[in-house]
């Protein structure tokens, strides 16, 4: 079901500010910064062989991720595991009896289709299922 780990989501800040750790010192690429309006968040995607880090920035302050730093402050938000077929891995984590935020798919950064399971059913790790 699971191919690979799509993403590592970062909730930041100030992309700007952390870019100069991650392409500044790091030396990653900055592949493209993408607005997802209903997020009203602002998402940096950079490449690490296979996989991304995505550095998320609110653009306001009632955003999930406004809400997830003012709780926990900076940091590691959520993994992305990449599946085959969204929906069949949606019906099988369903059947599984874990509580889902997603019951359906949704569209995330370039044009992949997403769903999150909630993290009460995954020992806090919030886990988001991509398909390209
Ligand atoms: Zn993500």
């Amino acid at each position: 079901m699971i191919k690979k780990i799509n993403h590592i989501g970062i909730a930041v800040n100030s992309i700007d500010q952390s870019l100069k750790l991650y392409t500044g010192v790091l030396g990653l690429s900055l592949k493209e910064i993408e607005v997802v309006e209903e997020q009203r968040t602002r998402t940096a995607i950079l490449p690490v062989g296979e996989s991304s880090i995505e550095l998320l920035e609110s653009t306001d302050p009632e955003s999930p991720i406004a809400r997830y730093i003012e709780k926990f402050g900076e940091g590691i938000h959520h993994l992305a595991l990449e599946v085959d077929n969204i929906d069949d891995a949606l019906k099988q984590v369903a059947q599984s009896g874990l509580p889902l935020i997603d019951e359906t798919p949704r569209k995330g950064v370039e044009n992949t289709n997403i769903a999150f399971l909630h993290p009460k059913g995954t020992g806090r790790v919030l886990l988001e299922l991509v398909q390209r």
